[in-house]
């Protein structure tokens, strides 16, 4: 979106990186964003369910950092100030892959190292900051609702799960799904009696495991 007027409400399906991100660029452009998430989420860097790779090592390349911080401009600053590694990777990691280093080299940019709940964390509390957002989490959205001849889409129907009853429809002028790759929008087009988009799939076949150990100070390694 290209201009600067305000529209009326918009909501967002999901509130890890996409969902945050999107409610902090569409803050510009509506009245309210409401950012609508089925888990518990706290003020806390904490692991949750609906994070796919929760406590696993979490790298953020350089190109997205650059994205994340025309956005929130203070964020290399908040994430090293709560001990991430903000710096050239190729030049500072040491990485062991497929029996040996990795030969180092600065690439003169910046990228991060941290835990993903962190940096998730600094992101939601600076889009929450903004004083036309909020987030409703325990809260699972269960379909779209639409105008009766489905052209248009008019909100969604949310099930609250914090001991509020039930079902409730929410309307909003844009609603956009940010809730990743178990995205419900295919079945809830296909049940608008539109086509499914078309999908490609790239099979990356690989197997991730994350362990964390605590380095020994007399190990000359650990100056790396
Ligand atoms: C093992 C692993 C390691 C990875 N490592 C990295 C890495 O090091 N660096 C990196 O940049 N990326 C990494 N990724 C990729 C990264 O996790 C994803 O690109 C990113 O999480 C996608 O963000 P998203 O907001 O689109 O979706 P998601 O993170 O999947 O978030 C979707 C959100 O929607 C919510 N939701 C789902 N359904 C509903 C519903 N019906 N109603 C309301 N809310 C709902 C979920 O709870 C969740 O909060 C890794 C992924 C995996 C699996």
């Amino acid at each position: 979106m290209t201009t600067t007027n305000t529209h009326g409400r918009a909501l967002v399906l999901g509130a890890s990186m996409a969902g945050l991100l999107t409610a902090r660029v569409l803050s510009k452009h509506f009245d309210r964003v409401t950012i609508v998430e089925r888990d518990p989420v706290n003020d806390r860097p904490e692991a949750r369910k609906g994070q796919p790779q929760t406590r696993h090592l979490h790298g953020l390349l350089a190109s997205g950092l650059d994205i994340m911080t025309h956005y929130y401009p203070d964020l290399p600053d908040a994430l090293a100030a709560g001990g991430a590694l903000v710096t050239d990777m190729t030049e500072h990691m040491r990485w062991y892959t497929y029996g040996g280093y990795r030969q180092r080299f600065s690439m003169g940019r910046r990228a991060a190292l941290m835990s993903r709940p962190f940096l998730e964390h600094l992101i939601r509390q600076r889009t929450l900051a903004l004083p036309n957002v909020t987030l409703v989490d325990n809260c699972a959205v269960q379909a779209l609702t639409t105008t009766d001849d489905r052209r248009r889409v008019t909100g969604v129907r949310v099930e609250r799960r914090n001991g509020e009853i039930g079902e409730q429809v929410w309307e909003a002028d844009l609603v956009v799904d940010c809730t990743g790759r178990g995205s419900r929008s295919p079945q809830w087009l296909e049940a608008m009696g539109y086509a499914a988009p078309a999908e490609s799939e790239v099979k990356v076949g690989v197997g991730y495991a994350t362990r964390l150990y605590r380095r020994d100070p007399a190990d000359p390694r650990s100056q790396d």
